[in-house]
């Protein structure tokens, strides 16, 4: 924003914000600018327009100053608000976690779809394998609040995040620390009607294939995965050896390897199948236990 006198006001921020960041080449130019100054005023993004021609404080300017220098740096809008939406969860996000996706929403959303609230009175027992900001066993307790809910993940730091948004959402899951690689190991008892997870799945040579603001500030460790194998391989034994008969497990997974991870399964044990997401790419396999 340059110092010259000008008379900002909502409108002339949303042009000059939405060319600022075209410039640069941030995804979303639009949207960017009127999240930031959404933020700014505490006002909903939509009502930017009832007000368009409302002047900005200098305290306003300096407030989202900041701001825009560093979405310009790529950074994540929802890293920089805090925050953002999965279904009707409200979910706290910092660098230690992955910004929940569409996508994964959209897997919730079958698995939902495969088990409505009204089929039968008993309980589910459901765990999610590598949680994160804890998105999936947040939204899936408060479709569903009969349903144990449990939630894995190797990250110390993501746990902390993730029971920090269970409790803004007022919903009780058991977070688990643990690394899903070494199954065997972990201290779990009983079994699962329903597993879902959304692994690591960018295999290390594919970075550059990835937007400059994922690389640059989504954890590694969440997104990356150098033997896809191992990983789904894990989970699906895992699922063989927790999963009560007829269980459900729920999978996303790179839009090239959907075929490739379906072969892991023992097809005299399961009964799989891959399915699209909203962009018609593989992204899916549900998966039924024998
Ligand atoms: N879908 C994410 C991305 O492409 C990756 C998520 C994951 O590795 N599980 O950015």
């Amino acid at each position: 924003m340059s110092t010259k006198l000008k008379d900002w006001t909502v409108l002339s921020m949303l042009e000059w914000g939405t060319e600022y960041f075209k410039e640069r080449g941030i995804p979303d130019p639009r949207l960017s600018i009127e999240w930031l100054l959404a933020e700014t005023l505490q006002v909903k993004r939509l009502d930017l327009y009832l007000k368009f021609d409302r002047p900005l404080s200098q305290t306003e300017l300096d407030n989202i100053r900041p701001l825009v220098k560093r979405r310009a740096k790529h950074e994540p809008l929802q890293y920089i608000l805090g925050y953002t939406e999965f279904m009707n969860a409200h979910i706290t996000v910092s660098p230690e976690v992955l910004i929940p996706r569409i996508e994964t929403e959209q897997l919730v959303e079958i698995l939902l779809d495969d088990h409505p609230s009204d089929e039968g009175s008993e309980e589910k027992k459901v765990i999610d394998i590598g949680t994160g900001s804890g998105c999936i066993p947040i939204a899936l307790k408060m479709e569903r609040p009969d349903w144990q809910v449990d939630a894995l993940d190797i990250s110390k730091e993501a746990i902390r995040i993730a029971r920090e948004n269970a409790e803004n959402n007022e919903v009780d899951v058991n977070f688990i620390s643990g690394n899903i690689l070494q199954w065997k190991e972990l201290p779990l008892e009983g079994s699962y009607d329903i597993i879902i997870s959304n692994p690591p799945y960018v295999l290390p040579e594919e970075k550059e294939e990835l937007e400059e603001q994922v690389v640059r500030h989504e954890p590694s460790l969440a997104l990356f995965c150098d033997n896809l194998e191992k990983m789904y391989g894990s989970v699906i034994r895992f699922s063989e050896k927790y999963l009560q008969d007829q269980g459900m497990l729920y999978l996303e997974v790179h839009e090239k390897y959907g075929e490739q991870i379906q072969q892991l399964f023992d097809d005299t044990r399961w009964e799989t199948s891959l399915l699209k997401d909203y962009d018609k790419k593989p992204r899916f396999i549900i998966a039924k236990l024998a």
